[in-house]
């Protein structure tokens, strides 16, 4: 049986080319699952993998596409049977091992969560790897006793795919968010996701001093660099820095002034190696939380054929929200 996916390939003068390919059952690599894929979308991520714009992509050729949810339909997995609804985001996958913008994947079942109740397939996609991460930082401050009543939540690079969800998420359960952006001509749509203000990027981004005013409870900082060390030294005593993204940059040019004088906790949130517990229930809380409207409408749907293309567009800034890809269409 054959099926369509995208494949990327790297030449011998190492020049990386992506193509729609009709591809044999029999390619697909190890696993003991092999799932119908209804959606996938397309990430930062995937789009750097598909143009080449950066060495994601650990061997060749490879099916991009780092997450997607569809129906079970062989496995010889203890969790799983032929039709369940499964999820899966990241542990390498399309990186490492072939991903989601193929009408089929063969994967380890552990690397599967099921569909939570309450969401499509196409719901799942909808909040994506971006709505996860989103979650695993919210639940990352809720972890630390983060509540609130304790005062403001900071989230910067909040226009962005993960920032927009942290926003919506923490202000359904009633917390004050403050919005860092570098795009105030957004506030609007950033008012109507649940924050109450929105502040200019640059009064974050400049290299601060070790400890500043006391403001946020905690933080949801997608961007590192001197946003996060600002973060830092802004939060107040006992407060939780949830860290997730480098938008800004990968380095830190922090000092543990704001740890060890104010007992701010600097946590770590990852989501590609994320344990199957956490992710469950980060997926379970996605679906009790958020209403469809909040996501469904910042989402574009595009085919599995328009993918390379709007890969660079994405690159390029062209494209706003996020895009569900459609592999079957
Ligand atoms: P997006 O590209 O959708 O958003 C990033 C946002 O950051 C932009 O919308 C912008 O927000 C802001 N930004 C961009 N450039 C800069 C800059 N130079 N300085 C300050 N802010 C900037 O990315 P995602 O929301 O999908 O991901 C956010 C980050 O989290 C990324 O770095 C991504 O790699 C990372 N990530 C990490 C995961 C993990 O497992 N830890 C999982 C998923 C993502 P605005 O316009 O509002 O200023």
């Amino acid at each position: 049986m054959s099926f369509s996916a995208l494949l990327v390939n790297r030449s011998e003068d190492k020049k990386i080319s992506s193509s729609l390919e009709t591809i044999e059952e029999s390619q697909l690599p190890e696993g003991d699952v092999v799932v119908d894929i209804d959606y996938s979308t397309l990430n930062y991520k995937d789009a750097l993998a598909i143009t080449g714009a950066a060495p994601v992509i650990r061997n060749y050729p490879m099916v991009p596409g780092i997450d997607f949810s569809g129906t079970v339909v062989e496995s010889s997995h203890a969790n799983w049977k032929a039709g369940d609804k499964v999820i899966l985001n990241g542990w390498g996958v399309g990186e490492m091992h072939w991903g989601g913008l193929s009408q089929k994947a063969k994967v380890n079942g552990d690397w599967l969560i099921g569909l939570p109740k309450g969401l499509s397939t196409y719901q799942a996609m909808a909040i994506g790897t971006a709505g996860y991460t989103a979650m695993l930082c919210v639940m990352a401050l809720q972890d630390q006793g983060v509540k609130p009543e304790d005062g403001e939540i900071l989230v910067t690079g909040a226009n962005g795919g993960v920032g927009s969800f942290a926003i919506a998420i923490l202000s359904a359960h009633g917390y004050d968010v403050v919005a860092s952006t570098g795009r105030p001509q957004e506030s609007a749509y950033l008012t109507e996701l649940g924050a109450k203000e929105c502040i200019d990027r640059s009064e974050m981004s400049e290299p601060g001093k070790p400890l500043g005013k006391e403001r946020w409870a905690g933080v949801v900082d997608c961007v590192g660099s001197h946003t996060l060390a600002n973060a830092c030294a802004t939060t107040k005593y006992g407060g939780t820095v949830a860290a997730c993204g480098l938008a800004q940059g990968f380095d830190l040019p922090a000092t543990v002034m704001p740890f060890i004088l104010r007992g701010v906790t600097l946590a770590g949130v990852d989501s590609v190696n994320a344990p199957i517990s956490l992710r469950q229930d980060a997926w379970d809380n996605l679906a009790e939380t958020l209403k469809p409207e909040t996501f469904e409408a910042v989402v574009e749907k595009i085919a599995l054929s328009d993918a390379i293309e709007t890969a660079g567009k994405l690159l390029k800034g062209e494209v706003r929200g996020r895009v569900v890809v459609d592999v079957n269409s």
